[in-house]
């Protein structure tokens, strides 16, 4: 065994003890016999890329099966092994997940766009029988965007327009944002090079000063803290910088003028004690008004939560200070990469609720992806229901419906109940009447007009902007004939 095989080998038994060292063996030789007279673009062995991103699998600490078909990942797309050799070798599910992550053949197709659309939406299939796929394609990704530099630049630019619109926002609605963030900040290097060099230079040199006023905070905040007794622990936070220049865009200031970037997080048990040691972080220090989030009553769609708020130290510099359980934490970390480890480290089979519900969320999102027939439409959608910026709408009962942002009464109306979609007839939005291309604010309470025999209109195609609403317009559409 090489030492790389070696120490992989040891990181995976720390979290999976009974790990079947030969079948981890198998896989790790094999791929490098296949790959053996491939050079990556940086005139690197290619099998250095495939034991990268199983390293990476590995500290996701995801389950063997996942680990090996990230070390084969590749073979099938980029040696003659085909995927009947590769199950004699290794079985049905590692096969699976290796062909779940392989491209389709880009000469069955007329343009670039039309393969790019075509193969996402193989992979997205694939993801909905087996999340697992999803995961090896992101850690697929994270390697090649770290080796980038040697590829061409329309290359580069390509990629990293791909892993700014497409795989970052995908891991974020996964929950990985720590994938995330380091995916963007690949990216935006390539996409902007001088705002990205320029950025990290002012970011670099402002770290210094900030360092001291964050530890100062957090040794005034851990005196009022522990007086209370109850038990937490407060870690600092680096704000990325692709989230930084998204803000200074947003709002149209410059980094000077966007006080942020400092932020702090307090971790503890239970939720009873975000709450408590929210009260004390209020009592002891200034909030900035309408700077507390509640995601913890009302978690984010890729179910995140957290208490947010502001304060002010008594310097005058504003803190963002995060407060959160341990396994928010670790989901708000690792996302639902957290999730699948619980279930298959059989230290508490079934202890995860949330792991179905997300999974349903992300099957029954990726059947309303399918429904869409044409590849440009097929990639729009994925992009737009992709937004990191969400709405959170209220039905006049009080229940919340998570939307992204630009979304329509339209798309509202679907997300409580498809009939009630498709009987839509007008929309009253904090008891206004409103138009169904009115576009809906955080907050809005919004309440569906609707008559019974009323049926969905062609316009409405161009008024939605969700997968799920989409989907369902055009399904009636064409079985009246009304589209192709
Ligand atoms: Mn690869």
């Amino acid at each position: 065994m090489t030492p790389d095989a070696a120490g992989m080998l040891k990181d995976l038994k720390v979290y999976a003890p009974n790990t079947d060292e030969t079948l981890f063996e198998l896989a790790y030789e094999y791929s490098m016999t296949a790959h053996k007279n491939q050079e990556r673009a940086s005139g690197e062995h290619y099998f250095i890329h495939c034991s990268a991103v199983a390293k990476t699998l590995i500290e996701f600490k995801l389950d063997l099966p996942t680990v090996c078909a990230g070390l084969l990942h590749d073979v099938i797309e980029d040696t003659p092994i085909t995927a009947e050799e590769l199950e004699k070798e290794f079985g049905e599910e590692i096969t699976t997940l290796v062909v779940g992550v392989t491209k389709l053949d880009t000469l069955k197709f007329t343009s670039r766009d039309e393969a790019q659309a075509e193969n996402w939406r193989k992979m997205m299939l694939a993801t909905a029988q087996d999340i697992r796929v999803i995961l090896i394609k992101l850690a697929d990704r994270l390697h090649n965007m770290k080796t980038l530099n040697f590829l061409s630049k329309e290359k580069q630019e390509r990629k990293a327009y791909e892993t700014i619109t497409l795989y970052a926002p995908l891991a974020q609605r996964l929950g990985m944002f720590q994938l995330k963030s380091e995916l963007e900040d690949l990216a935006f290097q390539y996409l902007h090079p001088s705002e990205h060099n320029t950025l990290n230079s002012k970011v670099t040199q402002i770290t210094k000063s900030r360092e001291k006023v964050i530890t100062s905070f957090k040794s005034v905040l851990g005196e009022k803290l522990k007086a209370t007794n109850i038990e937490h622990r407060i870690l600092g936070r680096a704000k990325t910088l692709w989230s930084i220049y998204q803000k200074m865009k947003r709002q149209e200031k410059s980094f000077e003028e966007i006080q942020d970037g400092m932020g702090v997080r307090i971790i503890t048990p239970t939720i009873a004690n975000c709450y408590a040691l929210l009260g004390v972080v209020h009592t002891e220090f200034k909030p900035v008004s309408g700077s507390f989030t509640d995601y913890i009553s009302v978690p984010k769609v890729n179910l995140y939560q957290s208490l947010h708020t502001t304060v002010m130290t008594s310097g005058g510099d504003l803190i963002e200070i995060q407060i959160r359980t341990e396994e928010m934490h670790r989901t708000a970390e690792y996302g639902i990469a957290a999730h699948w480890r619980y279930k298959t480290s059989g230290e508490a089979a079934g202890r995860d609720e949330h792991l179905e519900e997300k999974l349903n969320w992300l099957r029954q999102w990726i059947e309303w992806l399918q429904d869409l027939k044409s590849p440009r439409e097929f990639i729009e959608s994925l992009k737009t229901d992709l937004e990191l910026h969400q709405v959170f709408i209220f039905t006049p009962a009080g229940d919340v419906k998570p939307l992204p942002a630009g979304a329509t009464p339209l798309d509202f109306a679907y997300a409580v109940h498809t009939e009630i979609g498709m009987m839509c007839v007008g929309a009253r939005v904090n008891n206004k009447m409103v138009k169904l291309d009115y576009e809906l604010k955080s907050g809005d309470i919004c309440q569906i007009l609707t008559k019974k025999k009323s049926v969905p209109k062609k316009g409405w195609l161009e008024i939605v902007k969700t997968a799920r609403a989409r989907s369902k317009i055009r399904h009636y559409l064409r079985e009246k004939g009304i589209v192709a």
